[in-house]
């Protein structure tokens, strides 16, 4: 089995590069941020409250979730634009301090790669936690303020400001929570791509994983 971990901040690239890479490769992507923003979605749409331990665990443990050909699908309903609204993007880091919510996750992950035969793997303790031994782990990183920007031109209904500020408040919380916080994995491979392109980070992590395959 072979993954590649790619970890970091929101806003990094991580979305943009896991795909990449994963084309590159001819491996399949799995995008474990979009994992916990179906749970938080599920909790909204269940009336369950984001800092709930136990209801949210339950929540997590019994959504049906399918992430299949880019769609995100919760209990039969595609959410693949909801899991990426503001409603969401608010709760998701709540949801997912909550240790019940990242062991089954965690196990649905691992699950996916040995189905998949390994992948490109992204979000915020691949490399430290789910998958310790990936052939690649990558720290992916950025200024804030190009992280915001980033962001701000993907959705550009949004401010700037606001987007900045949801971007800081997550990234405290992720990195802040007792479970799995969001680290520089031990042996990863930190790349800042304040300055380069996504071409420049690709080439770049090709390289690496042909060094070690
Ligand atoms: O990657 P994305 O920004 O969509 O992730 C949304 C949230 O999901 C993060 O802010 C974080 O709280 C959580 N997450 C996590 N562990 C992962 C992936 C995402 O805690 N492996």
């Amino acid at each position: 089995m072979r993954v590649i971990a790619i970890d970091g901040p929101a806003g990094s690239g991580k979305s943009t590069v896991g795909r990449g890479l994963a084309d590159r490769l001819g491996l399949t992507y799995l995008d474990t941020g979009a994992m916990y923003r179906a749970v938080a979605f599920a909790a909204i749409r269940g009336g369950v409250d984001p800092t709930d331990s136990e209801p949210i665990g339950e929540v997590a443990r019994s959504i049906e979730l399918s992430l299949d050909g880019g769609r995100v699908v919760v209990d039969g309903s595609d959410a693949t634009i909801e899991i990426r609204g503001p409603e969401v993007s608010r709760a998701v880091s709540l949801v997912a301090a909550n240790p019940e919510v990242r062991e089954e996750l965690r196990t649905r992950q691992r699950l996916w790669a040995a189905e998949h035969g390994g992948g490109v793997i992204e979000g915020r303790d691949i490399g430290s936690v789910v998958f310790p031994d990936a052939v690649l782990k990558v720290y992916l990183t950025a200024d804030p303020a190009e992280r915001a920007r980033r962001r701000a031109d993907e959705m550009s209904e949004l401010e700037y400001e606001r987007v900045a500020a949801d971007l800081a408040r997550r990234d405290a919380l992720d990195q802040g929570r007792d479970d799995s916080p969001l680290v520089e994995p031990d042996g990863a491979v930190t790349v800042d791509t304040t300055a380069m392109t996504v071409d420049e980070v690709l080439e770049l992590l090709v390289r690496l994983v042909e060094e070690r395959s």
